[in-house]
């Protein structure tokens, strides 16, 4: 048995091993899913049945895709750069490029990121004069991309009233501006490129000659447009590898169709389908935890898992008074867990929504750990280097109006609202981008336009020579940002930033960071070359991959080699910086649950379990919704190894609102067993119900103003220093009675203290275990 697959189990060996036909690899989280996919690939390159040009691999996240790469070179010796693996959006974004006058694109076209989108549109709709009360701009957005998520494009939506029909009207208006302005949102990118196999079938039949091996990793989470996409790539021979765990869909609030499952294995009528249910990933308990939770979801295609690894520890969980509470337990034992001997990179917290970890970040900085976020707002959308990249965009293409409008006025150059206006008014009646629509611009606006468009031409024509550093450098240099930032009083961070993009400029053009959603090498169009023969002899060091020319065009009138500029502005949009903060620092790991997918930590802290929060509340109404999040929360304990913390707070400051919280359902359908409360479970609130060593947490409540005062809502901490007397004989309760709250239930009256409007009562709930309530805002009823 070859090396390579030495330590696989039998049904891993099978699939890594499955002759060049459709498959699929149905099993649950940790099983080697991604491993088996891995592996397979080298095998196919070692036996000769692949070479490193014919295979197309795609995954989730550019993370995911950088640790495919790193793993595969691990397995082989071969340079993983030129391969084709990658996230839909950059291979997508890389086909594009190569074809860009197919697809009906400038070769400079722009990407724009969600945040760049709607502001497009939102310029859209103020030309239009459409009332943003009545359509949205948000609205329209999600409108669009689910459009276009469903590969329709305006003609193809089906609308009948008034309203969607208006909708439609305006997503014909927003394409019209995207191409003129040569840019394309994320959606596009995969709508394009589709589009481009659908209608070029030359082109269709050379990727479908070149790529004879596609695999595909988390198929569950698939839209139809990608599954639509492959099946375009795939035509009547390649197979598909798909792997994939139903239990982990998690984007089908944006479309995503586990569907795709069941119809691939109809339509490419899979014979290979195999089920992997050993987990090699996580402890006992850990994943005891995990089945019991998702054993709650009734659509599901059932798969079992098993670990010979013994129970290890429990799952340790902990019930916080406030967010800064669990922040601070959070850092304990993260502190515990250093001096265990992990290191921070084994240590992820994870938190079902971005806003979740400033508090928790809080914490960090305090006790000097270091960390990193994923996600969230990431390097390239901070508004100083989006500022930066806007300059760097109207160099490559000066019609991009989105960055236009961004910069034009910024650093301020006595550009005014009305200028602009005016400015938009002769774009839209001369059908041109603002850029060109300056020369009908009249008088002192004209003037002040007409020597921004001589600074961007400067630029352009300065940069032209230079490096892509030394561009980045001039840019933020002669653009007025960096003497803008240094003026400014809060300056610092941002210049800060800039001199980061221009670090990240020099990483990007040196090996390391060059290649993974742009071609390194380019595809070139050599005459009377004939595709498939040589495709198949390619080696991944072949510097070009030849193309049919006949079918193409003349290579001179196709220049498909993108600059490091063009290269490094899609980087910019696509990979959004995940990769540029503290990168290579040893750091504790934050990011959101949906982020983590197909990652492994020995340590993870799942936070802010709390109903409304993880169950989200925009999910928890309907039943789909609910199962999405039980998948989520599956995804998210799937990801320990050896140690899982589970975390709640009973109040929160969130977006500028003291919430105050009741525990997570999900802590219901988990198994008492595997479990281990820091906190008494049933006796939530007790805690401050005089016991001493607890005392603190009441007092660090009282000490934060901004935590909403214990008026402020109605869920008060108590007095700590008269915990369990009854004084509150002015109120009308009395200990032991009865009392019914509308968001707790129902609840027995265990003691009271204050008086007056102080007053407070501390229930025992059924469900929600006791808390203390403050008798003037709690409304309670007696029942008894
Ligand atoms: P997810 O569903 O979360 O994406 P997965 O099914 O893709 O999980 P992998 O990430 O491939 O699982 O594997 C989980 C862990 O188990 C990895 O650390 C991997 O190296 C390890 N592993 C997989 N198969 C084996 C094996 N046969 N022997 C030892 N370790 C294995
Ligand atoms: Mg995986």
């Amino acid at each position: 048995m070859p090396e390579l697959l030495a330590n696989l189990n039998p049904e891993q060996y099978a699939a890594v091993t499955l002759p060049n036909e459709p498959a699929l690899i149905l099993a649950g989280a940790g099983s080697g899913k991604t491993r088996v996919l891995i592996t397979r690939i080298a095998w196919l390159i070692q036996q000769g049945y692949a070479s490193p040009a014919t295979v197309l691999a795609v995954t989730f996240t550019n993370k995911a895709a950088r640790e495919m790469m790193s793993r595969l070179s691990a397995l082989l010796p071969i340079d993983t750069r030129g391969m084709w693996i990658g996230t839909f959006h950059g291979l997508c974004n890389r086909m594009l490029r190569a074809h860009h006058r197919d697809a009906g694109l400038p070769a400079t076209f722009q990407i724009l990121d969600t945040a760049d989108q709607l502001s497009a549109i939102k310029r859209l709709m103020k030309g239009l004069n459409v009332d943003d009360e009545k359509y949205p701009a948000k609205n329209l957005q999600y409108f669009i991309n689910n459009a276009k998520e469903q590969g329709l494009r305006p003609d193809q939506v089906d609308a009948t009233d008034s309203f969607n029909l208006k909708f439609v009207e305006l997503y014909r208006a927003y394409e019209q501006q995207c191409q003129r302005e040569g840019v394309v949102d994320f959606p596009e990118l995969l709508l394009r490129c589709y589009e481009l196999l659908a209608h070029n079938a030359p082109l269709r039949a050379h990727y479908q000659a070149r790529f004879k091996q596609i695999l595909v990793d988390e198929f569950q989470d698939t839209n139809k447009l990608q599954y639509a996409w492959l099946k375009l790539l795939a035509g009547q021979s390649n197979a598909i590898f798909a792997v994939g765990d139903d239990d982990q869909s998690i984007y089908a609030f944006r479309g995503a169709n586990v569907g795709n499952m069941l119809d691939f294995e109809r339509e490419f009528n899979v014979r290979n389908l195999i089920k992997l249910e050993q987990n090699y990933r996580s402890h006992g308990h850990i994943l005891d935890t995990a089945n019991a939770l998702i054993a709650h979801n009734s659509r599901r295609l059932g798969k079992n898992l098993r670990t010979d690894a013994g129970h290890g520890e429990p799952v340790r969980v902990y019930e916080a008074a406030t967010d800064s509470q669990e922040a601070g337990w959070i850092v304990e034992e993260i502190r515990a867990l250093i001096n265990t001997g992990l290191t921070r990179g084994e240590i992820a917290v994870l938190y079902r929504s971005n806003a979740q970890s400033r508090t928790i970040e809080h914490a960090l900085v305090n006790a000097g750990i270091a960390y990193r976020v994923y996600g969230g707002l990431r390097f390239f959308e901070r508004q100083e280097v989006k500022h930066a990249l806007a300059y760097l965009r109207l160099i490559d293409n000066p019609n991009d109006d989105t960055a236009f409008a961004r910069v034009v006025n910024f650093p301020t150059r006595g550009i005014g609202a009305r200028s602009i206006e005016q400015l938009a008014d002769a774009s839209r009646l001369y059908g041109c981008s603002m850029a060109a629509a300056i020369p009908y611009v009249t008088g002192k606006a004209g003037t002040s336009l007409g020597s921004f468009a001589t600074l961007v031409a400067k630029m352009r024509a300065e940069t032209e020579r230079m490096s892509l550093p030394e561009t980045v450098e001039y840019v933020v240099r002669v653009s007025g940002l960096a003497e803008f930032y240094q003026n400014e009083r809060e300056g610092q961070d941002r210049l800060e930033n800039l001199q980061e993009l221009v670090n990240a400029a020099t990483a990007f053009v040196s090996e390391e960071g060059y290649g993974l959603d742009t071609p390194a090498r380019s595809i070139r169009l050599a005459p009377g070359a004939t595709a498939a023969p040589e495709l198949a002899a390619a080696s991944i060091d072949d510097e070009t991959v030849v193309l049919d020319a006949a079918s193409f065009g003349d290579p001179a009138q196709n220049p498909d080699t993108m600059t490091p500029l063009a290269g490094f502005l899609s980087h910019a949009s696509l990979e959004a910086g995940e990769s540029q903060a503290q990168a290579g620092q040893d750091a504790v790991q934050l990011m959101t649950v949906h982020a983590a997918k197909g990652l492994e930590f020995t340590a993870v802290f799942i936070t802010g379990l709390e109903e409304g929060l993880f169950p989200h509340e925009n999910s928890a109404k309907e039943s789909d919704g609910l199962e999405e999040e039980r998948r989520l929360m599956y995804v998210a304990i799937t990801r320990a190894k050896e140690r899982l913390y589970l975390s709640l707070a009973q109040s929160r400051m969130l977006h500028g609102q003291t919430r105050y919280n009741v525990r997570s359902r999900f802590f219901d359908e988990l198994p008492e067993g595997t479990l281990k409360w820091l906190t008494p479970k049933a006796e939530a609130g007790s805690r401050w119900g005089g016991r001493s060593d607890n005392a603190g947490w009441g007092r660090d409540w009282f000490a934060r103003p901004d935590r909403g005062g214990p008026s402020a809502q109605f869920e008060a901490a108590p007095l700590p220093a008269f915990a369990n007397e009854q004084r509150a004989a002015d109120t009308g309760f009395r200990v032991g009675q009865q009392v019914f709250h509308t968001k707790f239930g129902e609840g027995a009256i265990t003691a009271l203290e204050g008086s007056g409007g102080d007053a407070r009562a501390q229930v025992r709930f059924k469900r929600h275990g006791e808390k203390w309530l403050a008798l003037s805002v709690a409304k309670l009823q007696v029942i008894e």
